[in-house]
This record gives C-alpha cells, sequence and structure tokens, in this order.
C-alpha cells in the first residue's frame, strides 16, 4: 500500500511495542497548550510533554478564535464534572498561550498579501487578517485578554501568555497566569 504515511505508521509500530494507555483523567500538568500549526512548533518536544499531561489546541497562528474559546469552555466543564472534587479548590488549569517568531502567518500582516491569498482561496480578508502573528509578543498579550474577557470562561481557569522563539528553541513568558 502506497502512502507517505508508512514511514510513519513504522514509527508507530515501534512506539506501540512499549506503551502503556493513560486512564482519563485532568491533565497532570494541569495546563492547556494554545499553539500555532507550524511543524517546528512542537508542543511534545519542545516543552518535553508526556501522554496525558496536556490538552493541546492548534491552529494557524495558535489564535484564540471562537472554535479556540468554544473548546476550552467545553474541556473545563468536562473537567469540574469529572474530577471537579479532585483538583484544588480555585483552579481547574491553566491555559498558556504561546506565539511564535517566524510565523508563515505573519504574511497576512500585509494587506495586499492578504487580498491574495483571500481571492485564490475563497477566505474571508477579516479571518484571514485576524489569524496573522506578525509580532508574537503583541498578538499572545491580546490573545490572552480575549479569552480572559470571554462570558464563556470558566473563573476556574487561568490564562497566560508565552512566545516560543524558533531561533534559540526558548520560550519565555510575556503575560503571568491570572484568574478573569
Ligand atoms: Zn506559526
Amino acid at each position: 500500500m502506497m502512502t507517505r504515511m508508512n514511514p510513519l505508521l513504522g514509527r508507530n509500530e515501534q512506539f506501540a511495542r512499549t506503551y502503556t494507555p493513560v486512564a482519563l483523567g485532568l491533565p497532570a500538568a494541569q495546563v492547556l497548550v494554545v499553539t500555532c500549526l507550524d511543524h517546528r512548533v512542537e508542543p511534545a518536544i519542545v516543552l518535553g510533554l508526556q501522554l496525558g499531561e496536556a490538552p493541546v489546541i492548534r491552529n494557524a497562528g495558535g489564535r484564540v478564535t471562537p472554535a479556540v474559546i468554544d473548546d476550552i469552555a467545553y474541556l473545563a466543564f468536562l473537567a469540574e464534572q469529572l474530577f471537579g472534587r479532585q483538583g484544588p479548590a480555585d483552579t481547574l488549569f491553566e491555559v498558556a498561550v504561546v506565539h511564535h517568531t517566524q510565523c508563515g502567518t505573519g504574511f497576512l500582516a500585509d494587506p495586499s498579501f492578504r487580498r491574495q491569498a483571500a481571492e485564490a482561496t475563497g477566505l474571508a480578508e477579516a479571518a484571514l487578517e485576524a489569524s496573522a502573528v506578525a509580532d508574537p509578543h503583541t498578538t499572545v498579550k491580546a490573545d490572552v485578554e480575549r479569552l480572559l474577557t470571554s462570558p464563556l470562561l470558566s473563573p476556574k481557569v487561568s490564562v497566560s501568555g508565552h512566545v516560543y522563539d524558533i531561533a534559540t528553541g526558548r520560550v519565555t513568558t510575556t503575560v503571568d497566569a491570572r484568574h478573569p
């Protein structure tokens, strides 16, 4: 069978040989990561995450969109329903928004590139503009604010902002964790 997944399925075969399943529970790191889908930004590797430690939501730019807010609202509800009494009284998990340097969405900050992209793909120019990360320090602050002011965010969830530098491999905290 020909598929480019073949070498990766081989790696999975190796993985499954020593695999131990993890039971459904609160994320062990008590963190939920929101970050870019960029293949150079892999939270499991960059943050050393193991299975069962942290859910990860990824999209272009790692932007806090309405869809991301919906997912976080549901996960907070689920965590509270299933495990609310086991966790600390005041917090279910911290949402860590991680934007990065050299983001491919940065081109979308340029109006003519954006117009071209909208015409070629059929996507709305406003949506493309909303996903642009030209300066990750600025966008991560805006997105932490967007999440903290959302009426859908559980008061038991805290939010922090960070920037991953592609050149150095380092993650720097831009916004300290706080509750809505
Ligand atoms: Zn990116």
